[in-house]
């Protein structure tokens, strides 16, 4: 059975966009590698955060709706990203976001990884793992972070689900998406993708009291899963559908095809397929330092950029 190789990106919704921006390119170090619009909502902004190529894997996006309420947390959602550092790397990490102020929890180990969780500036949580394998992944560190190249973030490490009944979302992760049961630690139950590189892991929490999470700023929107191409897409797509959710037809995002569904728990999805890439409209020397639109919103970017805040790099 074809499974999908791991994350491919995730999405999540910010506050103001300044303050995404200062805090992921310039506390993160990690690289503003495209700056475009919400193509359901063009007077929103739709910002990339990845390494300084934007593999596939790397990356971290955002919709800033500052005027949004904060999530609520619950099952039905994702509750956390995680992105891979290297091994060795964390008493770095926890000394300069102490330094910047960032909201940082004590170091955990999961799943015999080293982990340091923390709050961005808009309530997301995240964490940052220490990953072995992440040191063998396609990943281009980027000469202008303020993190040294050696401690710099190497992509998306896994995801965490909220979930009201485990074992829905656990068959359609092993029986539609390829996944595979690798442990149990704390409650919390872990899925992988044999043979995956960035993101090859989830980990599923069964909360049934929490209540239903809700979207807000400070939450994950969708999760995006690794396709090789169209055909894997479609394959895939066809699983899903079996499985019992409802994908879209396959929508042209420009730098990749997707196609979305939310899991039989409710959480978003999308399978993204890996090309073309985001050089595909940009010199790579000078990735997300203008707004890009897809062709099909050129026309409009006058009006589009009339609205959207001027941002300033850190
Ligand atoms: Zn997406």
């Amino acid at each position: 059975m074809q499974t999908v190789r791991g994350l491919h990106h995730v999405t999540a919704i910010a506050g103001s966009a300044q303050e995404n921006l200062d805090f992921y390119a310039g506390v993160l170090g990690m690289r503003l590698v495209k700056k475009s619009v919400n193509q359901d909502d063009p007077g929103t902004y739709h910002l990339f955060y990845a390494d300084a190529e934007g593999h596939p894997g790397t990356d971290l996006t955002f919709f800033p709706w500052a005027q949004m309420a904060p999530s609520r947390e619950g099952y039905g959602l994702s509750s956390e990203v995680s992105l891979a550092v290297p091994p060795g790397s964390l008493d770095f990490w926890g000394e300069r976001l102490q330094r910047h102020g960032v909201n940082v929890s004590p170091l955990e180990s999961r799943f015999g990884q080293p982990a340091l969780p923390l709050r961005d500036p808009h309530g997301l949580h995240v964490a940052l793992v220490e990953s072995q394998d992440s040191l063998g992944r396609p990943f281009t560190s980027w000469d202008q972070s303020p993190i040294p190249k050696q401690h710099q973030i190497r992509g998306l490490e896994s995801a965490r689900l909220v979930e009201r009944d485990l074992v829905r979302t656990s068959s359609f992760l092993t029986e539609a998406m390829g996944f595979a049961h690798v442990g149990a630690e704390n409650g919390w139950n872990r899925y992988g993708v044999a043979g995956g590189k960035s993101g090859a892991y989830v980990d599923v929490y069964e909360s049934p009291t929490s209540g239903r999470g809700a979207w807000g700023t400070g939450s994950i929107h969708h999760l995006a899963w690794r396709v090789d191409d169209e055909a894997h897409q479609l394959e895939v797509r066809q699983r899903v559908l079996e499985g019992g959710s409802r994908p879209t037809p396959v929508i042209d995002r420009f730098w990749f095809e997707s196609v979305y569904f939310p899991e039989p728990g409710g959480v978003l999805f999308e399978l993204a397929t890996e090309g073309p890439g985001f050089a595909v409209d940009e010199d790579p020397a000078h990735l997300g330092e203008t707004l890009v639109l897809p062709p099909w919103l050129e026309p409009e970017r006058a009006s589009i950029e009339a609205v959207l805040p001027r941002l300033v790099m850190p």
